[in-house]
């Protein structure tokens, strides 16, 4: 057990001495917990391998699992990939800083551990100040998954980071929210169409505009024949301790079906929870009721996600019914979300036909 130090700092006024000391553990292989603008990172020295496997140790993150690998500044890209083509940078130009992962074929430096042994590596540049500024006083590419145990809802508040990594890490910043709430979009463009790994911070649609016709993995439809590109994907991931289902349909069906399911349950003597929305969260009672936030701005809603799942497992929620919501823009990371947090398990609201 380690005695981890909490560093308590502003985004909109980074204490560049308290950063200072961060950076350091993290250049002398030491982990370092950060907010980012998607969800806190995890992060080590990206160059070292043996602090790259306390993040595996850390979280209990299978080793086939490969890491992320930040930078502050796009120059700093260049070492650690092949080539750069026109097309990453156009894709760098138009989103970076920001929630867009590139997969890129690795340099020599990349240590296999990172890259769970692939020939590409995955390279991000934060938005979020804090994040920024910590890599940059570094001085080193850092290495960070989510800062949560492995299989638990992505950590979007300090208090997320601190139940799950206490004392097995060695700095923890605690800065805030996350404003994304939601990991980055992966998107691998050393295929000849880009192809989304894993749906995220950047939609489909923002990449379309700027690169054209973009496809997403077979696999995230959770056809259990497909073996997703990116290996973490077939993890179960994202899970409170209750069970999830999600039920779909129109609104009215749904509201429905979950109040039936709810008397279902509570029969069986289980405590229930309901994942709704704004507009629906006045029709349940009795059970545990959160709301995601308001169907009109699904923003709020991929922000309030995990926030929810753990909220769930405090309560004691032993299952857990969630409306589905609608895939497009972001809501199609906020559904890829839910349908790994409910292993795909859905109950379609039949309502009446005609
Ligand atoms: P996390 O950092 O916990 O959000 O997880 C990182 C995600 O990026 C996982 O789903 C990985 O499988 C994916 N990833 C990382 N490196 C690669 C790579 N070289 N090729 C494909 N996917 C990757
Ligand atoms: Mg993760």
């Amino acid at each position: 057990m380690k005695k981890t130090k909490i560093i308590s700092m502003n985004p909109e006024h980074i204490d560049e001495k308290k950063l200072a000391e961060a950076a350091e553990v993290l250049k002398m292989g030491g982990l370092v917990a950060f907010p980012t603008e998607t969800v806190y990172g995890l992060g080590a020295n990206a160059l070292d391998e043996k602090a790259v496997e306390k993040i595996f140790q850390a979280k209990g993150r299978p080793s086939d699992n490969p890491l992320i690998v930040h930078i502050s500044e796009i120059e700093e890209i260049e070492p650690l990939v092949r080539n750069v083509s026109e097309r990453a940078r156009i894709l760098m130009k138009a989103f970076w800083p920001g929630p867009l992962t590139l997969i890129f074929e690795k340099s020599e430096r990349i240590p296999k551990r990172i890259t769970a042994g692939l020939d590409t590596v995955a390279i991000r540049m934060p938005l979020h100040p804090i994040a920024r500024k910590l890599i940059q006083l570094a001085q080193v590419p850092v290495a960070a998954p989510s800062a949560n145990l492995s299989g638990r809802p992505s950590p979007t508040c300090p208090e997320h980071v601190i139940e799950d990594l206490q004392e097995k890490v060695d700095i923890i910043i605690s800065g805030g929210n996350c404003s994304v709430g939601l990991e980055s979009t992966v998107l691998d463009i050393t295929e000849e169409i880009p192809m989304i790994l894993r749906p995220g911070g950047i939609t489909r649609e923002q990449l379309e505009d700027v690169l054209g016709l973009v496809v997403y993995d077979a696999a995230l439809k959770g056809d259990p024949q497909a073996v997703p590109k990116s290996p973490g994907m077939k993890y179960t991931h994202y899970s409170p301790r209750g069970e999830v289902q999600i039920v779909s349909g129109e609104l009215e069906d749904m509201v429905e079906t979950i109040r039936d399911l709810q008397k279902e349950k509570e029969a069986l003597g289980l405590k229930v929870g309901i994942l709704a929305t704004d507009e629906t969260k006045g029709r349940y009672q009795n059970a545990i009721v959160l709301s995601m936030g308001s169907r009109k701005n699904v923003a709020s809603i991929a922000a309030n996600l995990f926030s929810a799942l753990r909220r769930f497992d405090q309560e004691g929620a032993e299952v857990i019914f969630a409306e589905s919501i609608e895939e497009k823009s972001l809501g199609a990371a906020v559904m890829n979300r839910m349908l790994k947090a409910a292993g795909y398990h859905v109950i379609f609201a039949g309502g009446k036909k005609d």
